[in-house]
């Protein structure tokens, strides 16, 4: 009976819950499992919840859920106990004891007897042998033909195995699940309504492709199952060869190889039916989700918090399928969503997501959730399948270009070609807007000198404001072409390839394939890059992910390169850059190895979807362009500007007045006295306290170590030109940005000039490498705490960053020493 039937203060003892995924978890973690009494503390006719009491702990369920609960009740009990020979754990000999402990006995007997029926249902291909697998583990005789709509509706036949009964129902064949054909709607229906305990998706192994798509859609179902791998015979006689385990890893279920026309591999099936119904091992079975990608999934969840909304629909569907099936336009799905209570609301939504989606994709969700379906079984595939290579096929234009892209020879190649185009892009074609940007900054600045009143605010606003933003908005089209190109090779598919190809090297790193497009953005700016490592399902390789993503040299960083390798070493100037950018590398795969040690392991295989190639929207790419670029923009228009604010003000104050030179006056200015505080620290490296006063303002954001060098060295440079304030003021904002090349005198800036005087070749080698490493910069720091889910994170990679650059400058430092 079920459970909401149970009488206030009457008892019953736990069968089996039904009903679906997520709400059947959370019911069996409150103690509704097989065996377990539960007392009816509350059971009013009308009322809504019930209360209930089990293993010691009230819970109260709606109606609807304690109707989703199998007991068997007291009444059965007795009822049982008159039909004698029954077989159950009871003796006559307990009747010494009380009539309630002999009753309690008695269901606990019963329930588990009843549990130990499972309703397993056959699900699959039409001609994949379903009917072959039900006669010869039911010793059915049903008629076996080799076409397709043999079996038109459910067979049931039932069978023993070890102590359990099964209850096998051979469902007609599908290609799918969209409820076109009446087939399809009677398989949905019946997995919907009778909630078969674990359902067997039997599949041809010999087409895996095509049949793997309908596995694709019970997924999204979130039912337990087992998968027949039948007719291995004939894909072992064709030579391919299938990595099993895997294969069942990246689908979340058990795979079991399954001859159904000679009984082979039956008997494992059936004992890991078993396993799964008992919830013997979690790993077995574990719930997936098909990534339809990002555009798509924003959709989904858009449409299932809305049907969330309906308490009642969770017991009987996945609401997640029922948002997917929504977005399809599937017409049963449809009645059944636009049934519920805020149906206007979910109307309006699907219509604004699919205008939305349409518009920037080009496409329909409809067709986009197939292709994404498909996109998750080839990447399964990919990973697991080899079809032997003697035998020819035909190949679509995909299956062509993963040819040659993903072949063992060309892959590598190929893959660092684009990435050097994609570079080189970033930086040839960003110097024509980077110039451009930089006369305008300069050009503003010199018209709000000439126009403003001089005093402390036209200060603020000409050096503080405008040199500070000004320095670092001339990155912003490098970072937006780089942004650009990564939008293309995304939108292309060309990017699931690459991360396909590196996956091998990353999982030797404790990281995931997926890892390395938000690696890849890192140089551009970590925030977005560190934003997109939601797209990784391991928890474990996006932390470490997100945790390495600073060591990875974004474009804040590249103006003190150029800075400092002009000064220092012209002759090797992309040596030692390439140098630096390759120490962050090496020092991230180090450190990731060492944290995968650390970080708690759930590294699950995930599939990596394969889309088909497409020539990508302008829309779509641009929109993309657009989302991260804008993350920049929100830093430079937030943090930066505060933090030039800042640095402005601490260098101003106090004493602006007192001195004559602008040397003495920075010197003596809050600024100094920070910088000759930490000066100690940084000595073993070589650096100045003016270094140091860089080192700190890096800390807002990594641009601005070179504005406010240009400040402190400026003055040192241009002191004996003017006084503390005036003329002499105006030309930090000039050196600041005149650093990527255009106050030149002798080949060199006026910063670099000064730098030459104040450090050692040495020294300016180990600063680089501290820039490169120290603390991710307040955005970023504020990005990783927010996406690593805790200050912990952000708090623990900044202490790590900091210690990191501190011993790796010193060793440069002390290397260096050597030879320079
Ligand atoms: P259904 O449409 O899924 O019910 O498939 P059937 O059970 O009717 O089987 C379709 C055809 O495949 C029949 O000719 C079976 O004899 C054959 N068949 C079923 N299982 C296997 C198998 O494991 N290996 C091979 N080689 N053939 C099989
Ligand atoms: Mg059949």
């Amino acid at each position: 009976m079920k459970l909401s039937e149970l009488k206030t203060g009457e008892r019953g003892v736990v069968v089996r819950v039904n009903g679906h995924g997520s709400f059947r978890k959370r019911i069996l973690e409150m103690g509704f499992i097989n065996g377990n009494v539960v007392n009816v503390v509350m059971n009013a006719p009308l009322k809504d919840p019930i209360e209930y009491e089990v293993i010691g702990y009230k819970i109260s369920l709606r109606r609807e859920e304690a109707a989703m609960i199998e007991v068997i009740g007291e009444s059965e009990a007795l009822a049982a106990e008159q039909t004698p020979n029954r077989a159950s754990g009871f003796s006559q000999e307990d009747t010494s004891c009380e009539d309630a402990d002999i009753l309690a006995a008695k269901m606990k007997a019963l329930a588990e007897e009843r549990g130990h029926v499972i309703r397993v249902a056959l699900v699959g291909n039409p001609n994949c042998g379903k009917t072959s697998l039900f006669n010869i583990a039911s010793g059915s005789h049903e008629h076996v033909g080799n076409y397709s709509g043999v079996t038109v509706d459910a067979k049931e036949g039932r069978l023993r195995h070890k102590d359990y009964e099964f209850i096998l129902v051979d469902l007609p064949g599908t290609y799918s699940l969209s409820g076109f054909s009446p087939e399809e709607l009677y398989v949905r229906k019946n997995l919907v309504e009778n909630t078969p305990d674990v359902v067997i998706n039997v599949v041809d192994s010999s087409n895996l492709e095509r049949n793997l798509y309908l596995t694709a859609q019970i997924i999204d179902m979130n039912l337990r199952v087992v998968m027949a791998l039948n007719m291995f015979d004939e894909l072992e006689a064709k030579g391919d060869e299938l990595d099993i385990k895997t294969l069942g890893q990246l689908l979340g279920m058990p795979l079991i190889p399954t001859v159904s026309k000679t009984g082979r591999g039956i008997s494992e099936l059936l004992d890991t039916v078993i396993k799964v119904y008992e919830n013997a091992d979690p790993q077995l079975a574990r719930h997936i989700h098909i990534n339809h990608g990002a555009e798509l999934e924003h959709s989904i969840d858009r449409i299932k918090l809305l049907i969330q909304k309906n308490e009642d629909i969770r017991y009987r569907y996945s609401t997640r399928y029922l948002a997917i099936k929504y977005l399809e336009n599937d017409k049963d799905v449809t009645e059944t969503v636009e049934k519920l209570a805020n149906r206007d609301e979910i109307i309006a939504a699907r219509f604004e997501e699919q205008k939305r989606f349409e518009s920037m994709m080009g496409t329909t969700p409809e067709s986009a959730i197939i292709d994404a379906k498909y996109a998750f079984v080839k990447g399964a595939l990919a990973e697991t399948y080899k079809p032997c290579t003697t035998r020819k096929k035909r190949r679509n234009i995909t299956d062509r270009i993963d040819g040659v892209v993903t072949n063992r020879w060309f892959a590598f190649p190929i893959f660092i070609l684009l990435l050097y185009l994609v570079f080189e892009c970033t930086f040839t074609l960003g110097e024509y807007p980077m110039q451009w940007i930089e006369w305008l900054v300069e050009k503003f600045g010199d018209f709000v000198s000439t126009y403003m009143k001089e005093g402390a605010l036209k200060d603020l606003v000409v050096d503080g404001i405008i040199g500070g933003v000004g320095s670092v908005l001339v990155f912003l089209p490098n970072i937006l072409i780089l942004y650009l190109c990564i939008s293309l090779l995304e939108d292309s598919g060309y990017m699931a390839r690459a991360a396909f190809i590196m996956d091998k090297l990353m999982h030797k790193m404790g990281l995931h394939g997926k890892s390395f497009i938000p690696m890849i953005m890192g140089f551009g700016c970590n925030v977005p890059a560190i934003m997109a490592t939601r797209t990784i399902e391991s928890l474990k390789s996006r932390l470490i992910t997100i945790l390495i993503i600073p060591l990875m040299s974004c474009a804040g960083r590249l103006p003190i390169y150029i800075l400092v390798v002009g000064a220092f070493f012209p002759k090797y100037g992309g040596a030692v850059m390439l140098g630096i950018y390759l120490l962050g590398i090496v020092l991230a795969v180090i450190s990731a190895k060492v944290m995968s040690r650390f970080i708690k392991d759930d590294d699950l295989p995930f599939v990596m979807e394969l889309p088909p190639y497409r020539v990508p929207t302008a829309k779509s790419v641009f929109r993309h362009t657009w989302e991260k670029g804008k993350q920049y923009l929100h830093k430079m228009a937030g943090i930066i500007l505060v933090c030039s604010i800042i640095i402005w003000f601490l260098g101003y104050f106090p004493n602006h007045k007192k001195y004559d030179t602008v040397a003495e006056q920075q010197e003596n200015s809050y600024i100094g006295y920070i910088g000759k505080a930490i000066a100690p620290v940084l000595e073993p490296l070589g650096f100045d306290w003016r270094m140091g006063v860089g080192i700190l303002s890096g800390i807002g954001a990594k641009e601005l170590v070179v504005s406010s060098l240009g400040v402190m060295y400026s003055a040192e440079e241009v002191s004996s030109a003017g006084g503390p304030d005036g003329d002499s003021n105006r030309d930090t904002a000039v050196l600041a940005d005149g650093t990527a090349g255009e106050v030149v005198e002798g080949g060199n800036t006026m910063l670099q000039r000064a730098l030459q005087k104040s450090i050692t070749p040495a020294a300016a080698l180990a600063f680089m490498v501290f820039v490169l490493l120290y603390f991710p910069c307040i955005a970023t720091f504020v990005a990783i705490k927010q996406e690593a889910g805790g200050w912990k994170w952000a708090i623990g990679s900044a202490v790590y960053t900091i210690i990191l650059a501190w011993i790796m400058a010193f060793i440069v430092y002390r290397i260096a020493l050597l030879f320079l």
